[in-house]
């Protein structure tokens, strides 16, 4: 699994300070159409994520000022095949039981949760927001999904019922 950034005590992407990761690799098909990234679709792209990756990592969730970990892209889900991603999703699990884990994915749960690698990578998460950014729906009052169809979603309830259930955001 490669990585396309790593951001320390990042405030932009979920609730306080976070570890943002930005994995490398998308296969949605089309892609979305107004996507920030597009070299972050290859794979390959950026540094391979090692065992010194996970350990810088670490080191920050350590920090109790630090409330989680946050995962985007490139398209999280599409980087399980090699076990990496959801090993090292268990060993924060583990570690950390106190920090909550996000992820942003330009699919929608209902596609997720109907793959079983993908659902065993929402087994793993808090919160997820759902759905590509559609900028005619372009909302920028939105926390965390900037267009109206994207969805803050509570996982633990969402995968309870079957069904997206909206994250209750703290005020
Ligand atoms: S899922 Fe993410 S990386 Fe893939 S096309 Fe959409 S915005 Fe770009």
């Amino acid at each position: 699994m490669n990585y396309s950034g790593l951001y320390h005590f990042d405030v932009l992407n979920g609730l306080g300070f976070r570890v943002s990761l930005f994995i490398s690799g998308c296969d949605r098909q089309p892609k979305c159409r107004d996507c920030q990234n597009p070299k972050a679709w290859c794979h390959d792209f950026g540094e391979t994520f090692t065992e010194a990756t996970k350990e810088e990592i670490k080191r920050t969730l350590k920090h109790s000022s630090v409330r989680g970990l946050s995962l985007l892209g490139g398209e999280p889900s599409d980087n399980l095949a090699d076990g990496v991603l959801l090993s090292f999703l268990q060993e924060i699990r583990e570690e950390f039981p106190q920090k909550d884990i996000w992820a942003w994915s330009g699919y929608v749960f209902e596609e997720l949760l109907n793959d079983p690698l993908k659902k065993e990578f929402l087994s793993y998460l808090d919160v997820l927001v759902d759905g590509e950014f559609i900028p005619e729906l372009k909302n920028l009052n939105r926390p965390f999904g900037n267009s109206t169809n994207q969805r803050v979603l509570d996982v633990p309830k969402s995968l309870a019922t079957k069904q997206a259930v909206l994250f209750e955001m703290e005020n």
